[in-house]
């Protein structure tokens, strides 16, 4: 599985005036087809049981009546994942969505569906599925990596880049996400050329650790590796014709420039607005940093109402955890309040985090690398005057203009 979760996705529409965007990632089934090598559900993926009709209808009820008291709309995404959750069939799909239309009633809350799929398995009910009942789609391929195999050991990658065709054929717009890893890492300018020429807005996401310490060793890049394959990554987005959105380049250059534009703050503050929770298939609630931790789950949203699990004891722990590690890291960092919310620190993978050299917190090496070098960079290419105001003439500028990106 490769989650999407972040606080903005750059191919997606922003939520309406007004409304705040919360997403549910909603772990169906582990049930896969495929045995990525790096995958953090790897032990499970054979596991048939998912998620029924009653618990989800529950589920929705319970959201809906958490969100129907805000005071203000609410733009509610469910982001389908696995195992491979297209493994469920089209109607499994059709008939909760049915259930969606019943029960989220009230137009305080707009609800879409979007789903993350290895594309290994296509037929004609789900392209219909894919064209009518999601709102966007994303595919998981790495290009040049092999780790995408099935449970004899074969790539699929020809299949699902012939699915791939397939949905360019039906019209179907479509984002993916492409893990690096040590595999596929010296193929980097190629995994860029492939989606600039398909014109497909990819998300790079760095391997993660897997399900044990040691699952991922071999494949696992350094900190200072990925930042700078993001800055290799930026280079070539700038240089580049084709009206893509690499993220997370996108997220972080927008964010730079509206702070470079405003010279105003913004914070994260997990206590008063969480963007993304993940629904385990057994019902536990998580906040991204912690996903799959039973120990750090907020409690069981098949069984208690998430009214009462968004204000419990384990989710108030869980943002106590998160503030602490904005504290550490962020309060001095340059950025923060500015470029960066700190929402990278609070949301992100805990597994990941670089020890400063003293000991003490985290270095950030990657997020605030990036930042750094970004806004370096929009000063040497013109986006940003000597003055510090934006240049909306300048060469590069369209390319973080909204409109100029290919909606999915
Ligand atoms: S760049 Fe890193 S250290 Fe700086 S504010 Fe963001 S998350 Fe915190």
């Amino acid at each position: 599985m490769d989650i999407v979760y972040e606080q903005r996705l750059g191919h997606r529409a922003p939520p309406s005036a007004g409304a705040q965007k919360v997403q549910f990632v909603i772990v169906s089934s582990k049930y896969c087809n495929l045995r990525c090598r790096y995958c953090y559900e790897f032990p499970d993926l054979a596991d048939r049981r998912a998620m029924s009709h009653e618990q989800l209808e529950r589920m929705y009820r319970s959201i809906a009546d958490h969100y129907y008291r805000k005071d203000h709309p609410v733009e509610l995404e469910f982001d389908w994942h696995g195992g491979e959750p297209l493994l469920l069939g089209a109607d499994f799909y059709w008939r909760t969505f049915d259930a969606q239309t019943r029960i989220f009633a009230d137009p305080q809350v707009r609800v879409t569906n979007f789903v993350q799929t290895n594309l290994t398995v296509l037929n004609e009910r789900l392209v219909d599925l894919l064209w009518e009942g999601f709102d966007g789609l994303g595919v998981s391929i790495d290009l040049f990596s092999g780790l995408r195999v099935n449970t004899g050991g074969k790539d699929l990658q020809p299949t699902v880049l012939k699915n791939m065709d397939r949905l360019r054929q039906a019209r179907i717009p479509h984002g993916a996400i492409t893990v690096l890893s040590r595999q596929n890492l010296p193929h980097l300018e190629k995994i860029f050329r492939f989606f600039e020429g398909a014109e497909i807005s990819p998300r790079i996401l760095a391997v993660h650790r897997g399900a044990s310490e040691t699952q991922n060793d071999a494949d696992l890049l350094t900190e200072d590796e990925v930042l700078q394959a993001l800055k290799d990554l930026f280079e070539l987005w700038m240089e580049s014709p084709a009206p893509i959105a690499v993220e997370p380049l996108y997220s972080y250059t927008e964010r730079v420039i509206w702070s470079l534009a405003t010279q105003e703050t913004s914070y994260y503050d997990k206590s008063q607005w969480e963007y993304i929770y993940l629904v385990d298939t057994d019902g536990n609630l998580y906040s991204y940093s912690d996903v799959f931790d039973t120990a750090w789950s907020h409690g069981n949203l098949f069984e208690e109402p998430l009214h009462g699990l968004v204000n419990g004891p384990r989710h108030r722990r869980v943002i106590e955890a998160a503030e602490a590690r904005i504290k550490s890291a962020c309060s001095g960092c340059r950025h923060y309040g500015r470029a960066c919310s700190g929402y990278p620190m609070a949301e992100e993978s805990t597994g990941r985090r670089d020890p400063r050299p003293s000991g003490a917190g985290t270095a950030c090496t990657r997020e605030r690398g990036i930042l750094d070098y970004i806004e370096k960079r929009l000063f040497e290419l013109g986006v940003v005057g000597p003055n510090g105001r934006i240049d909306t003439t300048s060469k590069h500028y369209p390319r973080f203009d909204p409109a100029t990106r290919i909606p999915v």
